[in-house]
């Protein structure tokens, strides 16, 4: 086995997009990595709509760590020059559409039905949508055009832990090989590897979202917002092409997303609400099938399509929530995306990763060698994670609350628009790497609460009449005001948001 009985400052596991940056940054602070994927690029993966943050967050480690070849990847304009062969879609905001059981889509002049939130001024500074075999396979080979070992179809079987280090028994193709390392980074997006090398166990204890996703690649779909148009109904004073957005459908029991690549796949899964949901055992195929039939329009949508090559098939996820007990050791640490998830509502996950990675990064820059100074940073780390993921799960709980209820959904979802903007806001006044939507701020947190108090009351009364949902929308206003610089709620907006980011 290649790299056998070498000895490593640090070993990651998983190679997604974070295990590569994680070696590529790591390589650059002069670290000796190793980097261990089970599987083999390019391989078919879910996660891949990007945000502002993202982009930000690209943008840091390109200019902070001379990685100039990255910054491309941050704006769609860039990425389709520089890279064109790595596919990718464009992401000009976020979009979303009321459905109702057994009726077609409808909506009025006033959008009511209808809820667009640019995140780009124009097509060049976008944010993009990442094919994910392309865009983790194309960071794979950058980690071994930097010379970092990398060892793919290999399991990491067992660890060993001494005074001196890490002891990893791993398997290649049946051969059976020792690694070495002082450190060990899960960024396997998940729980099982920790578990097995240190009994670590996953909970979905505390968390208020219960969902789960089925999911594919289509090709053959019409444009949505042609079939908004063919219905009658004007998108003029729309701020972006709605198809060239993370497009969400809403539903009763959950939404849909719809992700378009600009060779005319596109990305597509139903997350559906747990608590509503009575397909618990059902196969994806059947889940899809039977949601879809549920939605005429969705129905007249997709029903021509076709699955694409990759993955060519329907895939289903269990519960989506999941945290892992304890999220960093004596001489390992979790990743986000490892440590936790809690739904794709927003697309959070991929800023989430990076923002944590961007944390580590600066961590291990800063205190290795630092035994005690590296193990208070990594609790803190690990604590600031928690509070991250429990600000997402209330957010997105709070959405899934509302879906039925569209006027309650558009004044909810702008809590979780108005941490982002303070999260950016301050990305762009501060080099210091802060935690993920500023989830342990006292001020982020005052305001989360009082909306929640907010929701509890309004869905306690169970009045949904236009005076309960307009008093609602009034307190929501009120409480994010402080962070609210993109007038988000303003009436006279009509539920179309045209800046909604700092400029970048
Ligand atoms: C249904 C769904 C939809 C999502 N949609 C979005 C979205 O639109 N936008 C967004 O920002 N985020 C989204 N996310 C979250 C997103 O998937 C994660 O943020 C992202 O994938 C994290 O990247 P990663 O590299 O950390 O992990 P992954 O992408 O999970 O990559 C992990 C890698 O580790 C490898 N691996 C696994 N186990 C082992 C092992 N034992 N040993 C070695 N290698 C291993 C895997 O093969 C894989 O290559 C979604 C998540 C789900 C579940």
């Amino acid at each position: 086995m290649k790299h056998h009985n070498a000895r490593y400052d640090v070993l990651i596991a998983g190679a997604g997009f974070a295990g590569s940056l994680a070696a590529l940054l790591l390589h650059q602070l002069g670290r000796k990595v190793c980097l261990v994927e089970k599987a083999k690029h390019p391989r078919f993966a879910i996660g891949e709509s990007s945000t502002p943050a993202a982009d930000m967050i690209l943008r840091r480690f390109a200019s902070s760590y001379q990685l100039p070849w990255l910054e491309a990847f941050s704006r769609y304009g860039s990425w389709c020059r520089t890279y064109p062969e790595v596919m990718r879609g464009l992401k000009r905001g976020f979009s979303f559409y009321k459905h109702h059981p057994g009726k077609p889509f409808y909506t009025n002049a006033e959008h009511d039905h209808e809820l667009l939130v640019a995140a780009s001024a124009d097509d060049e500074h976008s944010d993009t949508q990442w094919l994910r075999a392309d865009f983790d396979a194309f960071l794979v080979s950058k980690v071994q055009e930097a010379g970092i070992a990398y060892l793919d179809l290999t399991e990491i079987v067992e660890v060993e832990e001494d005074g001196n280090g890490l002891l990893f028994t791993v398997q290649q193709n049946g051969r059976t090989g020792r690694l070495s390392a002082d450190f060990f980074l899960d960024a396997t997006g998940g729980p099982h590897l920790l578990h097995r090398l240190w009994q670590i166990s996953s909970t979905v204890e505390g968390f208020h979202t219960d969902s789960f996703a089925v999911f594919s690649h289509v090709e053959q779909v019409p444009l949505w917002e042609d079939v908004v148009v063919q219905m009658g109904y004007c998108t003029e004073d729309y701020p972006y092409r709605a198809d060239f957005s993370a497009l969400h459908h809403l539903l009763d029991e959950g939404w849909m997303w719809m992700l378009r690549f600009d060779d005319g796949r596109v990305s597509v899964g139903f997350v559906l609400d747990g608590h509503r949901q009575a397909m618990a055992d059902a196969a994806a195929g059947q889940v899809w099938q039977q949601t879809l039939s549920r939605y005429p329009s969705l129905q007249k949508l997709l029903g021509g399509s076709r699955l694409s090559a990759q993955p060519g098939k329907w895939l289903r996820t269990a519960r989506l929530q999941r945290r892992l007990v304890q999220m960093a050791g004596s001489r390992w640490v979790a990743l986000p995306h490892t440590a936790g998830f809690v739904d794709p509502l927003f697309s959070p996950g991929n800023a989430h990763t990076l923002s944590g990675l961007e944390r580590l990064i600066s961590i291990f820059q800063e205190h290795t060698g630092q035994h005690e100074k590296l193990q208070h940073s990594l609790q803190h780390y690990a604590r600031e994670l928690r509070a991250e993921l429990e600000l997402i799960d209330r957010l997105v709980a709070g959405c899934y609350q509302t879906m039925p209820h569209f006027g309650l959904f558009q004044a909810w979802s702008m809590v979780y628009f108005a941490c982002t903007i303070a999260y950016e806001k301050h990305r762009m006044s501060s080099s210091q790497p802060e935690g993920f939507l500023l989830a342990t701020r006292p001020e982020i947190r005052r305001m989360v609460t009082t909306c929640v108090r907010a929701l509890e009351d309004v869905l306690q009364k169970g009045d949904y009449s236009p005076r309960q949902v307009q008093c609602f929308t009034d307190k929501i206003r009120e409480c994010i005001a402080p962070f609210n610089t993109a007038g988000l709620l303003d009436p006279s907006a009509h539920n179309m948001y045209r800046h909604t980011t700092a400029k970048v």
